[in-house]
């Protein structure tokens, strides 16, 4: 990033009161806004840049489309969920009134907490977001959340929807789009796009058989499966010029239309796409409310950002788990339930602070859980599953897995007879066996807490001092592939969000 771009972080003071003025204002504790009185039921799609490192961030708009269509509510204009570390809010300019209201997440928010950003290196990420068309002019506000979780306004620009630099032109680009299911009217649906990303040309029957397998495989799914209704699903097919995405680990790199690639943040399996502005320009060819990119690759991984998009490879046998787990992010505003054992705590949810998720819990107050309601009778908060005795006897397996690994090595330098080498791999196999003899003890004893909910401590990347609603989940690990009763309800609020 050169030294012109510094000048862009500047906020004039002036600015800076006006933004606090605006952001004191409640987002939902106002009369309900009519559509019809502040809007056409067209939408105007925002792209803007997010640059910075973790001290400082700014936004930049680049550019901004009319689409013909506003697919979502009309009734459910100020988002009555908190998730999300950023919040968009539109303000009439004449009336001051706040008429629009969205959480969102982004590829910056997560860049911002890595020790690049931390050593002040700075990175600009494309997203763009989409309002009802305003018909008269109004201030957009951008609002980021500080580590106590606390909105406070980033930057406002005045936008007037005559302008003749917004850009008007059609949506047609010559891809090739389907529909898969149809029930009904965008603005009472959930309207869900698959995008193709690195399929060639004569992979396109493919992707059509693919968008059809994970609508299966999301219908399989409660509470999808009882909602089946209340969805639209569409395709939309752009052909790449070779299959899969990069790998920058393994240095193998293709060419690709949203050219997707693993290793994002310099994680193993972490995958996602940097195209953000065309991403939103293939989605919306449709009516669509979310987005889901769909990778023609074998690998295993992907990734999911909150009111954005998620992402998945599909060819892997694990690809169903992925993608029910990546949409629960993107879709549902859902938080990690694993973690790992060794992280005591982590930097991502500060200490001491609730964390926006419906599913995970700082359980700060006991008695106000927030999925009290659903906490199964008897089950005591927090709830002892033997954590400890489980996490030990898993660290044993790791650890004699880990010697056999060197035993047999010495063994094959040393040119040792198969019959000893068997022998040997036999020692460490026995081992393992009663370890995990062990496990399911352990196992057994806690069986009756399998279908009930409490507050099991291990969630969002840490071993201590986040909860998660039950033993099994969609979100940690699910041998029955299914969400818990916490994520299930956040889901189908979610969908009624979008239906009302
Ligand atoms: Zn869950």
């Amino acid at each position: 990033m050169g030294k012109g771009q510094k000048k862009l972080f500047n906020l004039i003071p002036v600015l800076f009161v006006f933004l606090f003025f605006l952001s004191s204002f409640p987002a939902w504790s106002q009369d309900p806004i009519k559509f019809e009185d502040y809007f056409l039921n067209k939408a105007m799609r925002i792209n803007f840049y997010m640059v910075g490192d973790a001290k400082e961030e700014s936004i930049i708009i680049q550019s901004i489309y009319q689409e013909d269509l506003w697919p979502e509510s009309k009734t459910n204009l100020t988002n009555p969920f908190n998730y999300g570390h950023y919040f968009i809010k539109v303000y009439e300019v004449a009336s001051n009134k706040l008429i629009y209201a969205n959480g969102f997440d982004c590829q910056f928010g997560e860049y911002k907490t890595t020790t690049p950003a931390l050593n002040g290196v700075k990175k600009v990420f494309q997203r763009a977001i989409r309002i009802p068309w305003p018909k008269r002019p109004v201030n957009l506000v951008f609002e980021v959340r500080d580590r106590k979780n606390i909105l406070h306004p980033l930057t406002i620009e005045t936008i007037d929807p005559d302008d003749y630099h917004h850009i008007k032109e059609s949506n047609k680009t010559g891809d090739y789009i389907f529909e898969v299911k149809k029930r009904g009217d965008p603005q009472e649906k959930v309207d869900l796009v698959f995008l193709a990303e690195g399929y060639t040309a004569e992979d396109r029957d493919k992707f059509v058989g693919d968008v059809k397998r994970f609508t299966g495989y999301l219908f399989e799914t409660e509470p999808y499966k009882s909602n089946q209704d209340k969805f639209n699903i569409y395709g939309v097919f752009r052909a790449s010029a070779e299959r899969g995405m990069d790998e920058p680990r393994q240095k193998a790199y293709k060419n690709t239309v949203l050219k997707a690639s693993f290793n994002a943040f310099d994680l193993d399996r972490y995958m996602l796409t940097e195209e953000g502005f065309l991403l939103r320009e293939m989605a919306a060819e449709v009516p669509y409310d979310t987005i889901v990119v769909l990778v023609n690759s074998k690998r295993y991984g992907g990734g999911g950002i909150y009111n954005d998009y998620c992402i998945t490879t599909v060819d892997h046998p694990a690809s169903k788990g992925v993608f029910l787990h990546e949409f629960g992010h993107s879709f549902a505003g859902l938080a990690d339930e694993y973690y790992t054992s060794d992280v005591a705590y982590n930097e991502f949810y500060p200490r001491g602070v609730e964390p926006l998720e419906p599913n995970i819990t700082a359980l700060l107050d006991p008695e106000n859980l927030k999925w009290k309601n659903l906490v199964s009778p008897g089950v005591k908060i927090p709830t002892e599953y033997g954590k400890e005795e489980l996490e030990k006897l898993q660290a044993d397996r790791r650890a004699n897995f880990q010697e056999m690994t060197k035993a047999l090595e010495e063994a094959k330098k040393k040119n040792l007879k198969e019959a000893e080498i068997k022998k040997l791999q036999k020692k460490y196999q026995d081992k393992d066996e009663t370890i995990q003899a062990r496990i399911q003890e352990v196992r057994n004893r806690y069986r009756d807490l399998e279908d009930k909910v409490g507050a099991f401590e291990g969630a969002g990347y840490s071993a201590k001092g986040l909860y998660r609603p039950m033993i099994y989940c969609l979100m940690i690990s699910s041998p029955k592939v299914e969400f818990c009763k916490v994520c299930q309800r956040a889901i189908q609020q979610m969908i009624d969000y979008y239906c009302r």
